[in-house]
């Protein structure tokens, strides 16, 4: 049966618009930047872009993974641009941000997955705009050496994400070609690498999944020393994507939301808009000056 449940009410998405909007998109397209608010069709493009906040998705719009919920573009990508960690420099400094959330699509067909590139764009960063702080959202780096990760933690990041997106069950329909304990493990080893790293992780909900299933997953993240979890409603970007099973409720949203801070994260976002990087500068910034 592939009947969609009915949007709920609760699900308003502001139209973007509004100066703070256009402003944000020009910088990127004067910098030839892809953003993720973009690429993924993110229901909070408006408020986002109006404040000056966007998650940039470096290394191309073309990814070697094919998650079924996500609108990338699956096929060869492109060659590596040496140029875009100063572009999203550059980028950043004008765009004044306090936090950035820095992207990229899953590059299976390089030997290190993309690591000294995400080490460069943050080193960029870093001494562009040495005010700003730096999320990363990275992919798994399945197939590459450790030296990999360690590559892309040298370089400092100030929040080290990287979404499990699903409960272990759903894995194959949801994110074929990754694998729970590899992600999870990843986290933990960041960690290990420089303590002083926060790392993030998120799933999306409404796919399927039970309660229990959640909730386990709250532990397993928090037993590999992961600070901050997101949750949000899986929204389809289009027909071919995965179905949504349901629109979890903000009651349970906010169940959930409990629980996480309960089993001790240091930062908890659980509500149907929930993204990964919704937020992230205010509640990042809220941690540090606490
Ligand atoms: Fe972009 Fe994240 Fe905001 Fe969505 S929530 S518009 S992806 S910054
Ligand atoms: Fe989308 Fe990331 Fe999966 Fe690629 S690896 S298809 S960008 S979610």
């Amino acid at each position: 049966d592939n009947a969609q449940p009915k949007k709920p009410d609760w699900i308003r998405v502001k139209a973007p618009g509004g100066q703070g909007y256009a402003d944000t998109r020009k910088i990127m397209r004067e910098h030839n930047l892809t953003t993720v608010c973009e690429e993924a069709g993110c229901p909070n493009v408006g408020e986002c872009w109006s404040q000056g906040h966007a998650t940039m998705m470096i290394m191309g719009e073309i990814c070697t993974r094919g998650c079924t919920f996500c609108n990338v573009a699956t096929g060869r990508p492109d060659t590596l641009d040496a140029f875009e960690p100063g572009r999203v420099a550059d980028a950043v400094q004008k765009l004044g941000l306090n936090h950035v959330v820095i992207t990229s699509v899953d590059r299976d067909d390089l030997d290190d997955g993309g690591a000294e590139h995400f080490a460069q764009t943050i080193r960029a960063v870093r001494h562009r705009a040495p005010g700003t702080t730096i999320e990363i959202l990275t992919p798994d780096f399945l197939r590459c050496g450790p030296d990999a990760l360690e590559t892309v933690v040298a370089a400092k990041p100030d929040v080290f994400n990287h979404n499990l997106e699903t409960v272990p069950g759903l894995y194959t329909e949801v994110r074929p070609g990754a694998r729970y304990f590899h992600s999870l493990r990843l986290l933990q080893r960041v960690k290990e690498i420089d303590p002083r790293v926060f790392t993030k992780s998120g799933i999306m909900v409404g796919l399927g999944e039970e309660r229990a299933q959640v909730l386990q997953v709250m532990d397993d993240l928090r037993s590999a020393d992961v600070d901050f979890m997101t949750i949000g409603q899986y929204l389809q970007p289009s027909s071919k994507h995965h179905r949504i099973d349901r629109f979890v409720t903000p009651e349970e949203f906010a169940g959930y939301e409990k629980s996480a801070w309960g089993k001790g994260f240091l930062m908890v976002s659980a509500t149907p808009l929930t993204r990964s990087s919704y937020h992230a500068g205010d509640d990042f910034a809220r941690l540090r000056d606490a």
